[in-house]
């Protein structure tokens, strides 16, 4: 069985050489967990941390 490949790019984008992120990091949990980019909120999948988008 092949093993899966990382899926970390996803995570990333490159606009005119410059890496971003499209997610962000839970305040609470730090870095390395990430937050579910929701169409009005993020939240953390993890502590269950919401940030409303303004
Ligand atoms: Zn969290």
């Amino acid at each position: 069985m092949a093993k899966k490949p990382s899926q970390k790019w996803k995570l990333y984008e490159v606009k005119d050489g410059k890496v971003t992120r499209k997610n962000r990091f839970c305040p609470r949990c730090g870095p390395g967990v990430f937050m579910a980019n929701h169409k009005d909120r993020w939240t953390c999948g993890r502590c269950g941390y919401t940030e409303w988008k303004k």
